[in-house]
């Protein structure tokens, strides 16, 4: 059982690296867009999205 969690990680790790490849791989998480892609705080959220949920979130400096 232990095994197959093991397994079952390193998976998880292999499918992370091929995400995060190169400095500039990362992707909006919501439009999946790859200008422009805020990664303060983790957010990875492109500037359109990122305006839209500040907005919802009610940031109004971004809007
Ligand atoms: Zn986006």
């Amino acid at each position: 059982m232990m095994f197959i969690f093991w397994k079952y990680l390193g998976m998880l790790v292999v499918n992370k690296k091929e995400k995060t490849f190169g400095k500039g791989a990362v992707k909006c998480r919501k439009c999946g867009r790859h200008g422009g892609v805020i990664r303060k705080y983790n957010l990875n959220y492109c500037r359109q999205c990122w305006r839209e949920i500040a907005k919802k979130l009610g940031f109004k400096k971004y809007s």
